[in-house]
């Protein structure tokens, strides 16, 4: 089969390779799509800290059971697939952040994934629900946006978004649009998104109509927010990219503001950035999010099946294997949205 194996970082090689074989009690799944993700760049360009080589990466997942040796899904089945391998046991994984699995397994990240014509599915994916069937009004392409989507409802449930809140999203690429709909879809009176982008700006401006659009270049943040606020500030910061730390985060937070740190940062801005003081008058809470559970990946694909996140808008792009190189480059550029391989 062919697939495109990273060696180090920069050096992505597209290999003819013996397709895997069906692990006992688990499925072999066709590829139909694989969706670029924003962490496939980082790891090309720069490596990532899960990332073990060499490594099929990919883990926006969407394909059909060639084959299977489980009871719970038969040849032909159209699924998708989180990319978590969770054990299912640990103290974790019993509390329902199997993200944080002590033992887990990634796929795309130590364990190979969607940048190929073939993917073996381990059964544990099985029994912890990481595989999805795609309902049939699905397309695969929509059904490979799952992830991302459920990446974004893990940061909005450990920030706790509801009708209450007024939400800042930082960065209108396609992580911050999913944020901007889901937040919608849980009901959030007042939703803001910055981007600097021109082309992101217009993309974002046309296919989210209820969002004040901040432009950080043209208007001051700060000022929006406290004319549209009337002096309060927002209840919950999204960071969807990593530029985001740089805003003066805690004087646009309401009392009990929640920011969360959804994007990784390059170390140099990774270090203490908040006066630890202001968080304990002000009682802000500050969380990270990394990844998704099973459970949280379930729930986007039928958010994404009910219509709430209408998620086709943001696909821009779609590619073959072999033009993957051209793909990443395209994302690094930060050109369009979301770039889907094609199999
Ligand atoms: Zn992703
Ligand atoms: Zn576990």
């Amino acid at each position: 089969m062919q697939a495109a194996v990273l060696k180090a970082p920069g050096c992505l090689e597209l290999e003819n390779i013996q397709p895997p074989r069906c692990p006992p009690g688990g499925l072999l799944v066709k590829t139909k799509v694989c969706s670029i993700c924003p962490t496939d760049v980082k790891m090309f360009f720069g490596g990532h800290r899960d990332l073990i080589y060499p490594r099929i990466p990919g883990h926006e997942i969407a394909g059909v059971v060639v084959k299977s040796k489980s009871d719970l899904f038969k040849s032909g089945a159209r699924v998708q697939i989180a990319p978590g391998i969770s054990c299912g046991k640990c103290a974790l994984c019993l509390h329902k952040a199997d993200n944080q699995c002590v033992s887990i397994d990634i796929i795309g990240f130590t364990y190979d994934g969607g940048f190929a014509e073939f993917i073996a599915v381990p059964p544990q994916s099985l029994v912890t629900g990481a595989v999805n069937l795609v309902p049939d009004r699905l397309s695969f392409e929509e059904a490979a946006l799952t992830e991302p989507l459920a990446c974004c409802i893990n940061g909005q449930e450990r920030t706790g978004v509801d009708e209450n809140d007024t939400v800042l999203v930082i960065g209108g690429g396609p992580v911050g649009c999913l944020h901007v709909l889901l937040a919608r879809a849980r009901g959030a009176k007042k939703i803001f998104l910055t981007e600097c982008l021109p082309n992101r700006i217009n993309l974002a401006g046309r296919f989210l109509t209820d969002v004040s659009l901040i432009n950080p270049l043209a208007k001051e943040i700060k000022k929006v927010i406290y004319q549209e606020t009337k002096e309060r500030g927002v209840d919950v910061i999204l960071l969807a990219c990593r530029e985001g730390i740089d805003y003066p985060l805690l004087d646009l937070l309401a009392p009990r503001g929640r920011i969360c740190l959804f994007s990784g940062l390059p170390p140099e801005k990774a270090r203490p950035y908040f006066d630890l003081n202001t968080l304990h008058y002000r009682e802000i809470t500050l969380v990270g999010a990394y990844g998704c559970t099973a459970a949280q990946n379930k729930a986007a694909l039928e958010l994404i099946a009910s219509g709430k996140v209408p998620v086709s808008w943001l696909i821009t792009r779609q590619i073959r294997l072999e033009q993957i190189n051209e793909g990443l480059r395209y994302c690094a550029q930060r050109k369009g949205f979301k770039v889907l391989i094609k199999f």
